[in-house]
């Protein structure tokens, strides 16, 4: 294996001729291993790890009863695609899926490889249950980059711009949030405005959203926001898509964000901490919109491969075993209280704000609000330095978010709250 003082950058330069730049690349730490919250490179490097591989571990890097669950698959047969000679794993998961999501009614669920996948069926099935086209999701929000991902995503670089014109009857309302001035009551006044303006609702198959705007800058959704859309798409036969690709899984102190806003979603689309790093998505709903579909109208190659379903259902075994989504709620306190503490010495850090463990740090100018990117770079790059690996989020790029494992032992969360600390205020 690699491992010497310069491999990083031989690797970085072979990086640069080999691949495109539109594949972007955060650090030059080129990974050799890892385990639970911990990241070896290739130069022999410890990082501590509160990025997850974008939120997809928290189960942690290599948890044992996961490799265990997928070697244990891989003796037996890894590819037979389940359009074609299906499998027991398979259905068990759906049959999980289908009672661990909230909603009290009869579900089905299909599987699929990455989360985009899972967001395109949800729209796939929105508009052949409903008979209708047109699609409302919310500004900041990201629901991927395939082409209806990239084109619900309301975020324009480097998402969309230069990438042609975008699928049509896809509307974008403000999200709600303290940070971005806009309320509950703004948001909606949105929406009726475009039901007058724009868009007849007869028309809206789906309101698409996240609970928690990830990669726009970890927004919490007012529960109000959840009610009222819900009333909405009840008095106009439109279907309430809910993104928990990222938010799912333990993330924000319960298994799926969904459960804190108080009302049951139409579809669920669900990836990253689903299989504990392995490519799954899932799409669970009403049993009689996942029906809508004639048979071969869903599915892929590769869809709820046999590898990924034996890892996710033993990360659900594991996040009940070993209480995960309370853990979130623990370690998410606790880091929201470390920050808070530093907003006393630091004034540009303006807002400490999240849900259970899925928490940011937001920077701005204290005199003119203006969004602080450079800062915020400035931080990674000094917890980097420090083997802290940190994730940026925010259409201005000036948000801190973190997504560690849930499963991270406490004394490396306390060594990467000591670093973190040490970053953002220099002694
Ligand atoms: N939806 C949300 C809410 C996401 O955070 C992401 C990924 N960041 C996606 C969809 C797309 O998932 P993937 O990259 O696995 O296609």
């Amino acid at each position: 294996m690699l491992q010497d003082a310069n491999a990083n950058s031989a690797l970085e330069q072979r990086r640069q001729a080999a691949c495109p730049r539109g594949v972007g690349v955060q650090t030059q730490a080129f990974t050799a291993s890892a385990r639970n919250a911990e990241i070896w490179d290739v130069n022999g490097r410890r990082l501590i790890d509160f990025g997850s591989g974008i939120a997809v571990l928290a189960t942690g890097h290599r948890h044992p009863r996961i490799v265990a669950a997928v070697k244990q698959q891989l003796d037996s047969f890894h590819h037979t695609c389940f359009q074609v000679t299906p499998y027991e794993s398979y259905i068990a998961l759906c049959e999980k899926l289908n009672a661990l999501t909230p909603g009290n009614f009869p579900k089905k669920t299909a599987l699929f490889t990455t989360g985009v996948e899972a967001v395109e069926n949800a729209i796939k099935v929105a508009k052949v249950a409903t008979g209708r086209n047109a699609v409302i999701a919310f500004s900041g929000a990201f629901h991927g980059r395939t082409l209806m991902g990239m084109a619900l995503t309301g975020k324009v670089h480097p998402y969309k711009a230069g990438f042609g014109a975008m699928p049509a009857d896809i509307w974008h309302v403000p999200f709600p949030a303290q940070a971005l001035g806009v309320t509950v009551d703004d948001s909606i006044a949105a929406l009726e405005k475009l039901f007058k303006a724009d868009v007849d609702p007869q028309r809206v198959a789906a309101i698409i959203l996240e609970p928690v705007q990830g990669e726009g800058g970890f927004y919490v959704a007012p529960a109000a926001l959840f009610r009222q859309l819900r009333a909405i798409c009840d008095a106009h036969g439109i279907l309430l898509v809910v993104d928990e690709v990222q938010t799912g899984f333990g993330r924000t102190g319960k298994l799926f964000a969904l459960e804190h806003m108080g009302v049951d979603a139409d579809l669920i689309t669900m990836a990253k901490s689903l299989a504990g790093g392995f490519p799954l998505s899932a799409l669970t709903g009403r049993a009689e919109l996942m029906d809508a579909a004639p048979p071969g109208g869903l599915g892929g190659t590769y869809a709820g491969h046999p590898l990924a379903v034996a890892a996710a259902l033993a990360v659900i075994d594991v996040m009940q075993a070993e209480q995960l989504p309370a853990r979130a709620q623990l370690l998410g306190e606790k880091l929201m209280q470390a920050l808070r503490a530093l907003q006393a010495r630091v004034p540009e850090l303006a807002e400490v704000r999240g849900l259970g463990a899925m928490v940011a740090a937001e920077f701005k100018d204290p005199a003119t609000g203006a969004p602080l990117a450079a800062r915020v770079k400035r931080i990674q790059e000094l917890a980097l330095e420090r083997g802290l690996l940190l994730l940026t989020c925010g259409v201005h790029a000036n948000v801190i978010r973190f997504l560690f494992p849930l499963t991270i032992e406490e004394e490396v969360f306390e060594e990467g709250l000591a670093i973190l600390a040490e970053a953002i205020a220099p002694a």
